[in-house]
């Protein structure tokens, strides 16, 4: 029998007041706190529901008696940072990232700052449901300390690790869009300590995301991208709603890919470095292993998500890891996901290199066909272990579903978690390669489920 589950791929979530209520918040908090004891960090982003949830959240980790600290709103990465660089058992942020302003979320940091294991939400699950809540009297009880200095000591590690002189000495012109969400309380700062000469657009903190929706897709970024071109700016930046993914526009005021902004990074990384390794999940575009091979470093490819990559980057000592979605992590400053860096790199390397449409001219570009295909759950292993079969002679990974290599590109057959479905993602040279792999693989995939 699979255990019941509380944590998704990022903390626990739903809609406030319906899923996410402050009975939920409460049992997530007693249960938390139980596991982890002591001192417990704790931060929210800026959605309308954030005093809701972390009130629950307080009262469920003091009633087993931890402390709290309080550091009221930051980006997740601020909360991660302070949990890494204080002696605290833990944090709790309260965020649901990119979704809709309806949404609310739970996420548990551990005593490092990285994102918990599976292993320990499994513990905490555990706890939840069984109701073992470490319930203390009167006297065991712990307090919330409204705790400030967590931001500027952020920042300050930021900064720490760029070359500040040669980004002020560039004075490049950059338009900021957090979103509304948490990067607002952060990174307009930011530009300002860096000398930047930014304009900002939705930087105002605003739970109900006027702007726009929160994730930094293409669809949702068309003011950003006009402001861009309109006041000729080096780069236009775009953070999610909880401030750990950036996605760029180039001088041009064209939407960056997030792979190719993850190459751009990795090969400048990698050439800083001497060489190294990069690790990035099996669904991420070739140009990145491209640009990384060709600066002198090598790729280790992993499971698809954050806290896996982070993982796999602290086990070998990788100098750079992330995501395409704009996930970006980097191991000098901590091992996980951060925007604020993120954009942070990004300026220090056009100052250094140049033009970010010119590095993106180095990153060779790959065309994505992406595709859903309906196959009930309990057939998902078999139809996998067929299609390995059925490519025999081929490349094949199976790190994370069926990867499968052909001339000029790959296919990426994944199950999903959560729905009777096939993700098939398919990489090539162009939209002609990349539907005919894609069609090929569909078209296996289909024989296979008739029989
Ligand atoms: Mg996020």
């Amino acid at each position: 029998m699979m255990s019941q589950r509380l944590f998704g791929t990022n903390g626990v979530r739903g809609v406030v007041n319906d899923f996410m209520d402050p009975q939920l918040a409460l049992d997530v908090g007693r249960a938390i706190g139980t596991f982890m004891k002591g001192k417990v960090a704790l931060a929210t982003d800026c959605r309308t529901s954030a005093d809701m949830i972390r009130s629950a959240v307080a009262a469920g980790l003091t009633s087993v008696g931890c402390d709290v600290l309080d550091l009221g709103p930051l980006p997740t990465p601020a909360l991660q940072y302070h949990v890494k660089v204080s002696e605290i058992s833990g944090g709790v942020m309260v965020t649901a990232s990119h979704n809709p302003p309806e949404f609310n979320g739970i996420k548990a940091v551990d005593a490092d700052g990285t994102e918990m294991h599976r292993s320990k939400e499994e513990l905490i699950e555990g706890i939840y449901f069984a109701r073992a809540f470490a319930q203390k009297d009167w006297k065991g009880v712990g307090a919330v300390q409204p705790t400030s200095g967590a931001m500027d000591q952020y920042q300050r590690a930021v900064l720490s690790l760029v070359d500040l002189g040669v980004i002020r000495k560039a004075k490049l012109r950059v338009v900021l869009d957090c979103a509304n969400g948490a990067g607002s309380l952060c990174s307009p700062t930011l530009l300002q300590r860096m000398g930047a000469n930014a304009i900002t657009l939705n930087c105002n903190p605003e739970g109900t995301f006027p702007g726009h929706p929160s994730e930094p897709v293409e669809e949702n970024l068309g003011d950003l991208v006009s402001l861009v071109k309109e006041s000729g700016a080096d780069m236009g930046i775009a953070q999610d709603g909880d401030a750990d993914r950036a996605i760029f526009i180039d001088d041009k005021g064209r939407y960056v890919y997030g792979d190719r902004s993850l190459a751009v990074v990795a090969a400048a990384i990698v050439a800083e470095s001497g060489g190294g390794v990069v690790v990035t999940p099996v669904s991420t575009s070739q140009c990145v292993e491209d640009a990384v091979r060709a600066a002198g470093g090598e790729v280790i490819y992993t499971r698809v998500g954050a806290p896996i990559v982070a993982r796999r980057m602290m086990e070998i000592g990788a100098v750079f890891g992330g995501e395409e979605n704009g996930g970006l992590i980097f191991p000098r400053h901590q091992y996980c996901r951060d925007a604020a860096m993120s954009m942070a790199k990004m300026l220090e390397i056009v100052a250094v290199e140049g033009s970010l449409s010119s590095l993106l001219r180095k990153v060779p570009s790959y065309h994505l066909d992406k595709r859903k295909l309906r196959c009930p759950d309990e057939r998902k292993e078999q139809v996998l272990r067929q299609v390995c079969e059925a490519f025999a002679s081929n490349r094949v990974d199976t790190t994370d579903g069926v990867k499968v290599y052909f001339d000029g590109g790959w296919t990426l057959i994944r199950p999903s978690g959560t729905e009777p479905i096939f993700r098939i993602y398919s990489e090539g040279k162009d939209r002609a390669t990349a539907k005919k792999i894609a069609d090929r693989c569909e078209r296996l995939v289909k024989e296979i489920l008739e029989g």
